[in-house]
């Protein structure tokens, strides 16, 4: 592990059940860094964010963060100490304000540089509909408040589960302007995405999933496109 890895994942399994949704995955992002987990429906991948926060019934293997293990620590205690997720569907509470969504983040925390100021700055249209309630923003604008509700937590890692899921175009290209800026802060970021070439292009490093394991991984600048769709489909 290199000195500035946050996040180590070691043959990580994850099970429902008997049934094992990841297989042995192992998988590493550093300070700064960007990586995706690209792989088709039900490939493992929110199996994997769920683990890493906390919330799978029952793993194997380990997962450290900054060299120490999560294994049995809280989800809140998991974000309390730097880690926070954009989870799949957004999960805002749509009767409270996009403010109060987002202090939630804030709350939950650690404190650090990012204040309110920056996710206003970052998504300037919930400057102006701050005092609105989430449940009345569209699509797109729910998924910058839930983006901004996880960067108000000052994490060190990002885990972003398809955050341009169901989203127009235009609205895609928004969320995924902002990532330069946060890796700029030596962010650690995990992108979750179905959509290979969204996700590559964003991307230092990438790993595919098929069926719960890792079945190839890399920088995408040095591997083919035909490569990784035959890894991605199981060719
Ligand atoms: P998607 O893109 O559909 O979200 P994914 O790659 O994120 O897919 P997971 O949601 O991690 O995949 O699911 C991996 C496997 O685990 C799938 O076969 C799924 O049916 C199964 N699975 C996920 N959640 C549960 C659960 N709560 N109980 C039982 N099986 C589950």
């Amino acid at each position: 592990m290199s000195r500035d890895t946050l996040l180590a994942v070691e043959n990580l399994s994850v099970y429902y059940g008997q049934f094992r949704a990841l297989v042995g995955a192992t998988i590493s992002v550093g300070a700064g860094e960007i990586v995706s987990i690209i792989g088709a429906n039900g490939a493992g991948k929110s199996s994997l964010l769920k683990a890493i926060v906390g919330q799978a019934d029952r793993i194997e293997g380990a997962i450290r963060f900054e060299g120490s293990d999560l294994a049995g620590r809280s989800t809140a205690d998991i974000v309390a100490g730097g880690v926070a997720l954009v989870p799949e569907g957004r999960r805002l509470f749509p009767s409270l304000t996009v403010e109060e969504n987002l202090h939630i983040g804030w709350e939950v925390g650690r404190r650090g540089e990012i204040g309110f100021d920056d996710i206003y700055r970052f998504f300037p249209i919930l400057k102006d509909k701050r005092r609105q309630l989430a449940g009345e923003l569209s699509g797109g604008q729910q998924q910058m408040v839930a983006v901004g509700r996880a960067l108000l937590a000052n994490p060190k890692l990002l885990l972003c589960d398809e955050i341009s899921l169901g989203l127009a175009p235009t609205v895609i290209k928004d969320l995924y302007e902002i990532i330069p800026a946060i890796k700029a802060r030596g962010i650690g970021i995990l992108v979750v995405e179905q959509d290979i070439t969204r996700s590559l292009a964003v991307a230092d490093r990438f790993y595919c999933l098929l069926e719960g394991k890792v079945n190839l991984s890399g920088r995408p600048a040095e591997t083919s496109h035909d490569t990784v769709v035959k890894h991605y489909f199981g060719l």
